[in-house]
């Protein structure tokens, strides 16, 4: 079985208490590597690390540290179907899905800040009778990283590549669920060059490890993306403290299609924005909306799809959905969709979990599904499920489609879908989101701010934007 270690000061080692956690195949439904159910002791010996290795690092030329990252990149990159494949072992998702997505993109960020910070340039303001400001970005010093099961490398790597690139040194909690491409990431550090002590991965529970980061004093920022409720307790452990801190949270995005929309389009991305990654992707769309004229045809067609999208094991090549990532997660969903039906709704398709034969029988495998006849306002339409579970409800009038959308205590993403320029610009300018997909979905351009609004967090990150939060600012003037 294989034994995961944490990565601290450029070794690979076992947490100080020796105490190991199970981590689970969700395809399978069975053990099959060890993750070290780490404690705030090992944060303080990753702390110990990374104070160490900040002066030099920090130091270090933005071209040597951009090196190394393009380094890192360059080696996952060659082993990305190994990669590709212990991510769906340990998050259940299709290997094809991580082949095209996961691990690809976590290769774009690394490269992508890389080169990112190469052209992150500072700014001067020029007061002509007065003098001249310029303003600094120095690395704010050790930062936290923490991320979620549900796109591991990927948001993993989207957080500690600006981080690293700014100057900053990193300690980084992976899900606890999720661990493996991280800890093959830090086998791929030692080979790329990057100094003992400039990046710290510690693995363990949220509640232990996250919550010892989160109340470090010398850790003196946190970049977090996970559940809403996971963000209000870091906030109030961090905030006070004063800590720099970038949170991307839950969502209930909604999905906008109006009668004059391209109907083929909206129906196959639609199917994408709904299953992909069996719906535990925070940028899913979970609300669909459709303008009354076509409800009916556009309900047929989406269910028809629905039916014969396959669930099948990850390595299957026609699966288009996989398992779930855990057991815990798989009995939310089908509670959700208990509650659905007491609240009035009705299951269309899906709504049953799928038992496969031989080794994949108790892996987590749900249908998709998809539910009609509820009200906006019930819990199933307002609370976060992050399955391969949507809602489908017709409107009338653009305004009632805003009002439904917007109704959530959410803001992360929304997509609209319609061929009047004209009216898409005023739904997208209206709706309560910090991302907006006009005719598509997860069209992605690293340079942009990614973040939500409301309950779905706080800041932004992206490009420059993850450059400026992982940096502190100051401002010199000089009188002429
Ligand atoms: P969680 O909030 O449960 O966990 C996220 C990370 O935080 C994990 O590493 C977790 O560790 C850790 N954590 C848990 N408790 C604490 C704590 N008290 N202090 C510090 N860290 C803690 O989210 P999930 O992993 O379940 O991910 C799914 C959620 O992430 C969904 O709500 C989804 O919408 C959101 N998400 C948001 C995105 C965005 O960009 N806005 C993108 C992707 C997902 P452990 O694994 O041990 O619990």
């Amino acid at each position: 079985m294989k034994v995961i270690k944490n990565y601290i000061n450029g070794q690979l080692i076992n947490p100080v208490f020796d105490k190991h956690l199970e981590n689970v195949d969700p395809s399978r439904g069975k053990v099959y590597s060890t993750i070290p159910d780490s404690t705030a002791e090992d944060v303080q010996l990753a702390v110990d690390a990374a104070e160490k290795a900040f002066y030099g690092w920090a130091n270090t030329s933005k071209e040597k540290r951009s090196a190394i990252l393009m380094k890192m990149a360059q080696l996952v990159e060659d082993r990305l179907d190994i990669f590709a494949e212990a991510e769906s072992l340990d998050n259940g998702k299709p290997v094809s899905l991580a082949k095209a997505v996961d691990i690809p993109r976590a290769v774009s960020n690394l490269r992508f800040f890389a080169t990112g910070i190469l052209h992150f340039a500072s700014e001067s303001h020029y007061m002509e009778s007065e003098g001249v400001n310029y303003t600094t970005r120095k690395p704010i010093g050790i930062v936290g990283c923490i991320s979620p099961w549900n796109l591991p490398l990927y948001l993993f790597t989207w957080k500690i590549a600006p981080a690293l690139a700014a100057g900053n040194c990193v300690i980084a909690k992976p899900s606890e669920i999720t661990p493996m491409t991280a800890y093959m990431l830090s086998e791929i550090c030692l080979e790329a060059g990057l100094p003992a002590g400039v990046f710290n991965i510690v693995h363990g529970l949220g509640h232990k490890v996250g919550d010892a980061m989160s109340r470090h004093p010398k850790i003196k920022a946190i970049s977090f993306t996970g559940g809403t409720k996971t963000g209000e307790i870091i906030s109030s452990i961090a905030a006070p403290m004063f800590k720099k801190l970038s949170l991307e949270l839950g969502g209930k995005n909604p999905n906008i299609i109006f009668a004059d929309c391209d109907f083929e389009d909206a129906l196959s991305t639609t199917m994408r924005s709904s299953f992909a990654n069996q719906g535990q992707i925070c940028l899913c769309g979970s609300r669909i909306f459709i303008e009354r004229p076509i409800y009916e045809k556009f309900k047929t067609a989406f269910v028809e799809k629905t039916k014969k999208s396959k669930v099948s094991f990850p390595s299957d090549p026609e699966a288009k959905l996989g398992a779930v990532v855990s057991q815990s997660h798989m009995e939310k969903i089908l509670s959700y969709i208990q509650l659905a039906k007491e609240e009035g709704g009705t299951v269309l398709t899906g709504g049953q979990r799928v038992i496969l034969e031989g080794e994949y029988k108790d892996g987590y495998y749900l249908q998709p599904t998809i539910i009609e006849g509820l009200s906006y306002d019930c819990r199933v339409n307002q609370e976060e499920i992050f399955g391969p579970v949507v809602t489908i409800t017709p409107f009338d009038t653009e305004e009632e489609a805003l009002m439904m959308a917007n109704s959530t205590q959410f803001g992360l993403a929304a997509t609209v879908w319609t061929t009047n320029l004209k009216k898409a610009h005023r739904v997208a300018d209206n709706l309560q989101s910090g991302i907006v997909w006009l005719n598509s979905w997860l069209v992605r351009d690293l340079r942009t701010p990614f973040g939500g609004v409301k309950a779905s967090g706080v800041g932004r990150e992206g490009g420059f934007e993850a450059l400026r939060f992982f940096t502190e600012a100051k401002n010199v003037f000089v009188k002429s």
